[in-house]
């Protein structure tokens, strides 16, 4: 059986923080690979920072090194709202005889409720909640615990203190010109500067 970790999120930019992730996840969990999914059209969300195209290149471009690292455009093929539950179920049909785990951050996780059918969408994958340090803990832990329960799913939370680095900071420093050098890949912060993005 392959075990596929999802790496679902905006990656408006994609930074160093989501690449930790993607890479502890993988190794914590034994995965076989992570494919990251930026999403397309989010229902939740209006307006955005950077186009579809936009974050899907500058995933390419952060993830391109990595043999286990893999990018897919599954949400933008697919017109209308970026529902993950029709997501996860195309990754089912393409993938046979495969496990699969969703990882995003907890902040999305504790709206799992309002989210396109979220029982189902449990019950055909684990989910991994990952947070950055200095969220309060208890709380978004006790919320997290109804949610499993009301839902009966299998959410696990992972702290990654990595992840302090935000795609929020690092587009303000881009439209501030202060330097997010070192907050993500080289090749990113090119593409952001040549492309013209964030101002
Ligand atoms: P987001 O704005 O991308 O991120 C929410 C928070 O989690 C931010 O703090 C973000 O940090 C962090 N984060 C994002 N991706 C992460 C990852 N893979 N690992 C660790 N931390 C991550 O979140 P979103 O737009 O709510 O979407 C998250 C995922 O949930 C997407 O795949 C989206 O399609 C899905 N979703 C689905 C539904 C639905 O099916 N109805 C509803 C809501 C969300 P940064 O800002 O630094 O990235």
């Amino acid at each position: 059986m392959k075990r596929v970790g999802i790496m679902g999120g905006t990656f408006d930019p994609i930074h160093l923080g989501h690449l930790v992730v993607a890479n502890e996840v993988l190794n914590i969990y034994g995965l076989d690979e992570i494919v990251f999914v930026p999403a397309g059209n989010p229902p939740h969300k209006c307006g955005m920072g950077a186009s579809f195209v936009d974050r899907y290149v500058m995933t390419c471009l952060a993830t391109l090194s990595n043999n286990k690292f893999t990018v897919s455009d599954i949400e933008i093929k697919n017109k209308g709202k970026s529902y993950t539950l029709n997501t996860l179920k195309e990754f089912h049909s393409m993938y046979a005889d495969t496990e699969f785990c969703f990882i995003t951050g907890t902040d999305a996780v504790i709206n799992l409720p309002n989210w396109h059918e979220p029982k189902e969408l449990l019950k055909i994958c684990k989910f991994i909640a990952v947070s950055r340090p200095g969220i309060d803990k208890e709380d978004v832990k006790l919320k997290i615990e109804e949610i499993r329960r009301d839902l009966n799913g299998h959410i696990e939370m992972l702290q990654i203190p990595m992840l302090d680095i935000s795609s929020t900071d690092i587009r303000e420093r881009f439209k501030n010109g202060i330097s997010a050098k070192y907050l993500l890949p080289e090749s990113v912060e090119q593409y952001i500067f040549k492309n013209n993005l964030y101002r």
